[in-house]
């Protein structure tokens, strides 16, 4: 048979990984056989929580979810598709400077490594939440628990 295999990378900064991050997981999931969550490290800036941190938290999350694989990459993203055999992409949109973005990037994944992008329009619920918010938010000593997994 040639059934191929349906795998999506959803990359990011996770920094951290937030409850509006989980639930574009939690929608992409039906849709795909594998999800790859890489987590994009960047030398250049510090960041806030440790990727080791990152990576331990996501891959608890998931640990009862066979088809979610948990990664850090320095890499370009559409390499490390190519490395996990994603063709697609995963990205979550809230607003539309989100999405101006996102175009760009999502046109030269497809014109350069043909991945095509899969963008969840966040919910409501929780397309307020960003990492951003959590961290100013933590940075002052607020009770950020609601916001994330
Ligand atoms: P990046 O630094 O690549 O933007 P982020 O960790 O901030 O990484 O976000 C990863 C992806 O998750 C992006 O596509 C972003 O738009 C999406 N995202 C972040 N927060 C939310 C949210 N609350 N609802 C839906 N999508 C979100």
């Amino acid at each position: 048979m040639n059934y191929e295999l349906k795998i999506a990378l959803f990359p990011g900064s996770f920094d951290p990984f937030t409850r509006g991050h989980q639930a574009i997981v939690e929608r992409a999931l039906p849709m795909f056989d594998k999800l790859v969550i890489a987590i994009g490290v960047n030398r250049a800036k510090k960041g806030w929580m440790p990727i080791e941190e990152r990576l331990e938290r996501l891959r608890m999350l998931y640990a009862n979810e066979p088809r979610v694989e948990v990664v850090a990459y320095e890499t370009l993203t559409m390499d490390l598709a190519e490395q996990y055999g994603a063709k697609y992409i995963l990205r979550g949109v809230r607003s539309v400077t989100d999405f101006e973005y996102e175009r760009t990037i999502a046109d030269a994944n497809r014109r350069i490594a043909g991945l095509e992008t899969v963008f969840l329009i966040a919910d409501a619920d929780t397309a307020h939440i960003s990492s951003s918010l959590v961290r100013e938010l933590a940075s002052f000593g607020r009770d950020v628990s609601d916001l994330l997994p």
